[in-house]
């Protein structure tokens, strides 16, 4: 029950025979941090900062911002933040700023998209993490990356806002990590590209499930399409791991399925290192890694990708821990 589980909280999390996963935390704002924390997260893996730019009459200032994510940081006590940039449109907007009706939102005028077309906003936004990045081991995260180039611009943006903050002798660390979120299936097949851009690499599962299998992961009629088990999804995420491996970045994973307890032997199987999680899901994900070995889970990935359907996929994850327990 909820009280033993808690008792996990400061165990780590490390498979029987050795491996071990961090367990980070998915935020988006301060409070939900307090939760992360009782519940035994180690660093934040994502910060959504969209939360920030809703529920108010404007954009919010550098200064407003970068208060917010230096407290995260400080909270953090030296744990990795990872701040992903303004993540808007798709299923998220602003009331204070009209974006063009779209007839598909997730695949419009969002994201990185956004930030590349209002660089004066993106700059704001990356000035206060630069500044927020004094106080801890702050890291940023573009969302919905397609390419390279994208990558390059998001880049300058970022050196421009470092020479800026240098010039007018405000510290940050220079060496702040850039990272992406792989959420859209052309990042996947250009990962061993973009692996030699970027300094690590998140798997966002909600969307790169929603692009995959072309299922609108808001449309109820057809929820039952939407299928993280896929022999499409498994491959995807093999194509990224190893990408990320040879490369020799860093890859976790962020979307809503890293806290399906049953897909846990996929990403150990596959060697990621990281899964960021809502507060929710850390502790029972760790009580099942705590029962697990590793050498089971890469035995049980290579079955998985014997099969051939989604439901074979599927069932293979739930026997693994309806059988150890
Ligand atoms: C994702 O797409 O998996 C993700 C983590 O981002 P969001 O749910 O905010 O789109
Ligand atoms: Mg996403």
């Amino acid at each position: 029950d909820r009280e033993q589980l808690l008792t996990l909280a400061q165990v780590p999390a490390v498979t029987q025979d050795g491996v071990s996963l961090t367990l980070a935390a998915n935020i988006s704002s301060l409070k939900e941090l307090e939760a992360a924390l009782s519940n035994g997260a180690v660093g934040v893996g994502l910060f959504r900062t969209e939360f920030l730019y809703m529920d108010r009459v404007r954009f919010p200032s550098e200064e407003e911002q970068f208060e917010v994510y230096r407290a995260v940081a400080q909270k953090l006590k030296g744990e990795t933040l990872i701040i992903r940039t303004l993540d808007i449109g798709g299923d998220k907007q602003l009331d204070y700023h009209e974006l063009p009706e779209e007839e598909n939102p997730f695949l419009g005028f969002r994201a990185i998209r956004f930030s590349l077309e209002r660089k004066d906003l993106f700059k704001t936004q990356l000035r206060a993490i630069l500044r927020a990045s004094h106080f801890g081991d702050v890291q940023i995260m573009y969302p919905l990356i397609t390419s390279v180039d994208e990558v390059r611009e998001a880049n300058e943006v970022l050196e421009e806002a470092k020479s800026e903050l240098a010039q007018e002798g405000i510290s940050f660390r220079q060496d702040t990590k850039a990272g992406i979120m792989i959420e859209v299936p052309a990042a996947v097949a250009i990962a061993d590209l973009l692996a030699e851009e970027v300094a690590f690499f998140s798997i966002g599962t909600n969307d790169l499930i929603q692009f995959t299998l072309a299922v609108d992961r808001m449309n109820e009629q057809i929820s039952h399409m939407y299928e993280p088990y896929h022999p499409a999804i498994l491959r995807m995420l093999r194509t990224v791991a190893n990408s990320a491996k040879s490369r020799g970045i860093p890859v976790s994973v962020c979307g809503e399925i890293a806290g399906d307890v049953n897909a846990l032997p996929i990403w150990i199987g596959l060697g990621i290192e990281e899964l960021s999680l809502s507060a929710q899901a850390i502790l029972p994900v760790k009580q099942s890694m705590l029962r697990t070995r590793a050498s089971d889970c890469r035995k049980l990935l290579e079955d998985m990708f014997r099969c051939k359907t989604a439901g074979e996929v599927r069932a293979l994850a739930t026997q693994f821990y309806a059988e150890a327990a």
